[in-house]
């Protein structure tokens, strides 16, 4: 089964709103095994709206609508099933009561207008909105051999929502055959990788034709993979996954950090809590992430009476501040080793993580990314991660030179360095 989503409304396709119906609708027709293949974003306009109801009635089995139903003159989603499939208008009493009723509810008179919600397209049934005026419409429509459902819901959420959970969801089943296959999705999260290397390393496994099928997608530096799968069960979904994702893993090897969609932080968060170890974190530069970060794990992930295993974050302007002796003119190893010194004493935690210096993004990196400076006019990245064993402490220290999209590339410094700590939490046996 296939199915279309049309958003209708000015304040969408002009930007002012952003279309959130989609989204919602399109997780749950594929929750009933329904594949979504087309979102479909229109204007208030009679001529927009009869040409994307047709085409959608051509290529899709289901068909969800928001928007466009209220009493006024833009709201057009009636007028446009009447025009689109040559259907008259017929007043519904039971529709019109409801819209009485509500207005008798609130003590207000009814305006004439608000009778046009009680109208529907010849042979359509009312699909009933228990907080709204506006009534939703459910149609079938036939062409040659081809039929097509409707259905057409109000544009604000609540209500949309409520109408599905309460009516399309339950017709479509108990009608459509919905939810009688699964669509399920698998999640891997790689991080030091970029999305033309994840294709290099496994180019038939992007293919488009290939089952189940992997999509690639990447977001502030991290690459996720998702498989999909289609079957009777659930079970049978994941059966047919458990290869791939198996194979993925065994040529991405610790490149892939989680099997659930999570960012590195929560990863790092419960890697850390399940070796019941501590970090502190030191930032340096135009930057200070790994603070925030962690600490949003922390208020996810720790229970009540567990241990905080994020124990602080400090950030400075430069390195030299966070060498609190001021011993900052000996070579980076050194001072690196002395701010782990003390910060681990001051922060009594088990790991420190260094990173720095975070560049200025908002002239150097611009001027960089528009070729107006090079590469080389940005400080190389210290990443330090520091472990206390007994009295020493113990630190693997790397200087790499990064540059990327401005928007992004703070963030992959970061998770660099949480990425590092993964590796060294990964090899360090308790
Ligand atoms: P309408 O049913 O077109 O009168 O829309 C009523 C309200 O719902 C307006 O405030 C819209 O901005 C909001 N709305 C309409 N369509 C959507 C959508 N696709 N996503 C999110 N909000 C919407
Ligand atoms: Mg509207």
């Amino acid at each position: 089964m296939r199915a279309e989503i049309i958003s209708i409304g000015d304040e969408l396709t002009s930007g002012q709103r952003l279309d959130t119906n989609s989204q919602w609708l399109a997780q749950r027709l594929t929750d009933l095994g329904i594949h979504v293949i087309a979102h479909s974003t229109i204007s208030d306009d009679m001529a927009i709206n009869v040409e994307v109801f047709r085409t959608a009635a051509r290529r899709a089995d289901i068909i969800l609508c928001t928007g466009g139903l209220g009493p006024t003159k833009d709201d057009l989603t009636r007028e446009a099933f009447s025009v689109a499939f040559e259907l008259p208008l017929e007043t519904y009493p039971e529709a019109l009561a409801h819209i009485e009723k509500l207005f008798q509810a609130r003590q207000r008179v009814m305006p004439e207008r608000n009778k046009v919600q009680a109208l529907f397209p010849s042979g359509s049934r009312i699909i009933p909105n228990p907080h709204g005026t506006a009534p939703g419409i459910d149609l079938t429509v036939t062409h040659t051999d081809h039929s097509a459902r409707f259905f057409a819901l109000p544009g604000v959420p609540a209500e949309m929502r409520q109408m599905w959970d309460e009516t399309v969801q339950p017709r479509l089943i108990a009608e459509c055959g919905a939810g009688q296959r699964q669509i399920r999705y698998a999640t891997l999260k790689c991080f030091g990788i970029g999305e033309s290397e994840v294709e290099v390393r496994m180019p038939d496994l992007i293919a488009r034709d290939r089952i189940p099928r992997v999509g690639i997608t990447a977001s502030r530096a991290t690459i996720t993979l998702r498989i999909a799968a289609e079957g009777e069960s659930i079970e049978a979904c994941q059966e047919m996954m458990a290869p791939t994702i198996a194979e993925i893993r065994e040529r991405l090897g610790d490149i892939v950090y989680s099997e659930i969609d999570e960012e590195l932080p929560d990863t790092l968060f419960k890697m850390l809590q399940q070796r019941n170890q501590t970090v502190a974190t030191i930032e340096y530069g135009e930057a200070a992430l790994l603070g925030h970060w962690l600490s949003q794990a922390q208020d996810r992930y720790r229970t009540e009476n567990s241990r905080h295993c994020f124990v602080g974050s400090i950030s400075f302007s430069d390195l030299a501040q966070a060498t609190r002796h001021g011993d900052a003119d000996g070579n980076t190893q050194a001072v690196l080793h002395s701010v782990a010194e003390s910060w681990h004493q001051q922060f009594d935690s088990d790991w420190i993580v260094i990173v720095g210096p975070y560049p200025k993004v908002h002239s150097t990196i611009e001027n960089v990314a528009a070729g107006h400076k090079n590469l080389s006019d940005i400080a190389p990245i210290d990443f330090a991660v520091s472990r206390r064993n007994g009295a020493a402490i113990e630190i693997t220290h790397k200087q790499v030179a990064m540059s990327g999209h401005p928007d992004v590339l703070n963030y992959r410094i970061a998770k660099a360095a949480l990425d590092q700590l993964r590796y060294s939490l990964l090899s360090s046996s308790s």
